[in-house]
């Protein structure tokens, strides 16, 4: 039997048919064996589906117009600027879940 770990780094290769058929047959025994590998397959199959199907870009007439509803009150509100890294953090967050699901 493989390593369990060895086996849960490939799934996601596994999962999106990027590996050989000598190593997608390693993974399929091992997956006949190894319940927790099934779990762990299902799991990862289960967020793929899920991220496909809820991710949606903001349209970008939407995105403008949002931020344009914010008053141009230079200095009075200066809070908001501490909401930037917030923003950026989101935004950073979001690109990655985005550029996980191309591999689930
Ligand atoms: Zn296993």
């Amino acid at each position: 039997m493989h390593c369990c770990q060895e086996i849960q780094d490939a799934l996601i290769d596994y999962i999106n048919r990027r590996l050989d058929q000598p190593e997608c047959c390693r993974i399929a025994v091992h997956l006949s064996e190894c319940k927790a590998c099934r779990d762990e397959v299902a799991f990862l199959i289960k967020i793929g589906r899920h991220c496909c199907g809820q991710a949606e870009d903001v349209p970008a007439d939407m995105l403008e117009s949002a931020f344009d509803k914010i008053p141009n009150t230079a200095g009075k509100y200066r809070f908001l600027d501490c909401l930037e890294p917030v923003y950026d953090s989101l935004q950073i967050t979001c690109k990655t879940l985005r550029f996980a699901a191309q591999f689930i």
